[in-house]
């Protein structure tokens, strides 16, 4: 099985918990709480789903802003590559909106 990705929120690590026995797995994030909250998943199921879960478009504009930002605090255009290495470790899948 997968591993779970971090919390797209806050960067920490997710767990795996079940409701009563059998189906019915979900993942939650071990600092802020978000998660995905279905019935019937197994885990197999709720791990697919939470690594695959759309990216708030919020956030992207979010890594836009901090891109803008830290150009300028840098002063020159590729800034933002340094600062935002370690985020995209995290969430390799927002690479594409950096380049935007
Ligand atoms: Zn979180």
């Amino acid at each position: 099985m997968s591993e779970l990705k971090p919390c797209p929120f806050c960067g920490e690590k997710v767990t795996m918990c079940q409701w009563g026995i059998g189906k019915d797995y979900f993942v939650s994030c071990t600092l802020c709480g978000v998660g995905i909250l279905e019935e019937d998943l197994t885990e197999i199921e709720a791990t697919e789903m939470w690594n695959t879960r759309a990216i708030d478009p919020r956030i992207l504009l979010f890594i836009r802003q901090m891109k803008l930002l830290s150009s300028a605090y840098h002063g020159r255009p590729n800034g933002a590559n340094d600062c935002l290495c370690e985020f995209e470790l995290l969430f390799p899948e927002l690479k594409e909106a950096k380049d935007e």
